[in-house]
């Protein structure tokens, strides 16, 4: 759920048992906001989501490609959930000396499937891409690695 600093990553080598499913989605189309305080554009959202898909991860076929921006002040950004969405926002209290990015959830029902996902990312982070993608694959609910340092989900 966190990404440290110490977090390098030059290229991503992986297959998709190496991936690490901690949770799923209760959810058969996730959309994906972003508020405007964070540091990415839709573009940048919408290259970690195709990342994810040429990962062949079964989680993305349920998230939408349809990303949309709204106020940082609006009540969604402020609660950072909403059912059925992934959120990308700035730091908003994040403690930036120990983390470049946090992706947290919420669970609902009795399966303990996820029901909403919120990601921050501090606008200082060492590679800011490579934090978008590791911190989305959180938010599709995987955790990390901790046997290949090349793969996107690696953590020492
Ligand atoms: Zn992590």
């Amino acid at each position: 759920m966190i990404l440290g600093l110490s977090f390098i990553l030059t290229s991503v080598v992986a297959n998709a048992s190496e991936y690490h499913t901690k949770y799923e989605w209760d959810y058969s189309k996730v959309k994906v906001v972003i508020c405007d305080d964070s540091v990415y554009e839709p573009e940048d959202v919408i290259a970690a989501i195709s990342f994810w898909e040429k990962e062949n991860h079964t989680a993305l076929k349920k998230v939408s490609k349809n990303v949309t921006v709204v106020d940082a002040n609006s009540d969604h950004c402020k609660k950072g959930w909403k059912y059925g969405h992934i959120l990308i926002a700035g730091p908003n209290g994040l403690n930036t000396s120990l983390y470049d990015g946090k992706c947290k959830y919420w669970y609902g029902g009795d399966d303990g499937k996820v029901v909403s996902a919120y990601i921050r990312i501090d606008n200082r982070a060492y590679d800011l891409k490579d934090t978008l993608f590791h911190e989305f694959g959180h938010a599709l609910g995987l955790g990390h690695n901790n046997n290949n340092s090349r793969n996107i989900m690696y953590t020492p």
